[in-house]
Formats: structure tokens, sequence, C-alpha cells
């Protein structure tokens, strides 16, 4: 009996895995169509100062509309560009749009745009982002590149020359997503990094899991005390924005504030009744 479902779930199995390699395959095609075709957007989501309600820069995130396929997440393309090598002329799409915006909707705002580390370690990085940024006339501290950890692991000379590089002609450079890879505290002494972003599963556990809070604080203040920004990413409701704002957070970003949308959404200001409940709140956890 167990013999015989052990077999049936092979047969089962195997057809599925073979239907999720001709789907990778079928995207792997269509996402070289997709530059010519026009299929990508830009959406951005604000990073809000918890200080002042402001909108103090915006994450570029792209967007797929495949027409047959409908939208498209980038969990389900980015992973499959990177393996085919796409990513590079997709990775500079996305950056000379962000230079677009930045140039032409968004003068004197501040973008910060993610850099798959298939890019990052592509030879011709840093030349098509230096030809990229002095084309649009943008000036290159505008832009936050954002890094994930993964970048670090391998060779960490290159790694570094290629952080000083970005840092020397100007670029901001944030590392993404901290604390979810096989993140060492060394690194961020090591690399020259001007922000962290608080991946949102540790904002996620926060009020559900005990030693969340704690956490949340120590890396908030080691960030901090090493001179770096502290964004908290996946911010959902106002007691997560409370405790990070309260815990010296630099900025917030998430659902709350606002989603990603497209640049003709894209508002300044966050809404001033969430900001005010939130100075109430921060008030009343002060007197506390
Ligand atoms: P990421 O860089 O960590 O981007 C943040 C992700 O969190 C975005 O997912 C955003 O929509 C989502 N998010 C923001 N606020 C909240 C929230 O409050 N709750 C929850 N549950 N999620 C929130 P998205 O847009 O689906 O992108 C997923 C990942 O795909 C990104 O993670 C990034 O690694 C990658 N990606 C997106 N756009 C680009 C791009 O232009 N280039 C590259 N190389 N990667 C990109
Ligand atoms: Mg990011
Ligand atoms: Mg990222
Ligand atoms: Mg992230």
């Amino acid at each position: 009996q167990s013999k015989n479902s052990g077999r049936n779930t092979w047969h089962v199995f195997r057809p599925g895995m073979n239907a999720e390699v001709e789907r990778r395959r079928e995207i792997e095609v269509e996402l070289k169509q997709a530059l010519d075709r026009h299929e990508f957007e830009l959406y951005l989501q604000p990073r809000i100062d918890p200080a002042t309600g402001s909108v103090s820069s915006h994450e570029a995130l792209i967007r797929w509309h495949n027409p047959a396929r409908g939208f498209v997440n980038p969990g389900d393309f980015i992973p499959v560009a990177e393996a085919s090598g796409t990513i590079i002329p997709i990775g500079e799409w996305v950056f000379r749009e962000a230079c677009r915006l930045l140039s032409t909707e968004l003068p004197g705002q501040r973008v910060s745009v993610n850099v798959s580390p298939v890019q990052f370690r592509h030879p011709g990085f840093l030349d098509a982002l230096g030809e990229i940024v002095h084309r649009s006339g943008v000036h290159p501290d505008q832009i936050e590149l954002e890094i994930t950890e993964s970048v670090l692991i391998d060779d960490d000379r290159r790694a570094q020359q290629i952080l000083r590089s970005l840092k020397r002609m100007g670029f901001g450079v944030a590392l993404d997503d901290f604390g979810t890879g096989y993140s060492s505290l060394s690194y961020l002494s090591r690399y020259p990094f001007d922000t962290i972003k608080l991946d949102r599963r540790f904002v996620a556990n926060l009020g559900v899991v005990n030693s969340a809070e704690v956490i949340v604080r120590s890396i908030i203040d080691l960030g901090r005390g090493l001179g770096m920004k502290v964004v908290a990413e996946g911010v959902e409701t106002i007691d997560e924005a409370i405790f990070l704002s309260a815990s010296g957070c630099n900025e917030l970003q998430g659902f709350l504030f606002g989603r990603p949308q497209p640049l003709s959404q894209v508002q300044r200001w966050c809404d001033p009744m969430l900001m005010s409940e939130m100075r109430r709140r921060l008030l009343q956890a002060d007197a506390d």
C-alpha cells in the first residue's frame, strides 16, 4: 500500500515538474521580447520620514504586464531573468526609467533602485550606470542602489571594490532585506553602506514573536551606531510604525503608508490623519 502510494506520488509529481520547467522556459522567451514590446512599468512605493510625515524617497519596483499572462510578479520572473542573463538589459531599463522619472516628473527627489546580484557582478555594470545617469542629468545622490546580502558572500574583495566605486560615483548604497541571509554583523563595518533595510519578516514578528522587539531595537541601534540610516520594510500596522519610530528607525516603508503604484498616483505627503494619529500615540508613549 505505502509502496504504491509512493509510486503514485512519483507519477503525479513528475508532470508537474515538467510543467514548471516548461513555464520557466516560456517566461524566459517572453522576457526577451518584453522590453521591445514595452511591457514593463516601474511602480513607486514611498519611504516616509516619521518625524515629518513627508516622503523622503520612493523605491522603484518593476512590474510586468504580459498580454497573455496578465500581471506577473517580480518574484516569478526576476529569478528567471537572472538565470538566463536577461536581467542585464532589464536592469538597465529599470535604471534608465528611474532616471527618466527623476529628470521629468520627480525633479530633485530621490529614488531607490534594486540591483540583482547578477547585475552587480556583471563587468559592464559600473560603466552602464555611469553613462545612463550622466546622460539623464540626474545627480547620482538622488539615487540609492539596493543590494542584497547574497552579493557579499562570494568574493569580498570585488564586492568591496564595486561598492566603493558606486560611492565614489556619488550613489547611495543600501543593504536590502537585512537579516535574511547569512548576514554577518561584520559586513556592516566592512562595507560602505549608507542605509540598511530591515527585512519585513522582522517587522511582521513585532507583537507576535516575543524576542522580536529586542532584535529589532538592537538592529536599529547597531545600524545607527555605525552611522547608517535604518529603513524598515513591510510596515503594515500603526503599532509597528509607532514601535519602529520610537526605536529610532529613520524611515518607514510599507502598505500602511502606500502600496507600490504607478507614477500617476504618487503622492509627496502621506495621509495627514495617519500622521497625526501617529504623533498622538508617540507623545502618549513618551509620557508613559
Ligand atoms: P524588495 O526589494 O525587498 O522590495 C520590497 C517588496 O516588498 C516589494 O515586493 C513590495 O511590494 C513589498 N512590500 C512593500 N510593502 C509591503 C508591506 O507592507 N507588506 C508586504 N507584505 N509586502 C510589502 P515586489 O514589488 O513584489 O518585489 C519583490 C522583490 O522583487 C523585491 O524585493 C526585489 O528584490 C525584486 N525586485 C522588484 N523590482 C525589481 C527591479 O526593478 N530589479 C530587481 N533586480 N529586482 C526587483
Ligand atoms: Mg528593495
Ligand atoms: Mg531588493
Ligand atoms: Mg527588501
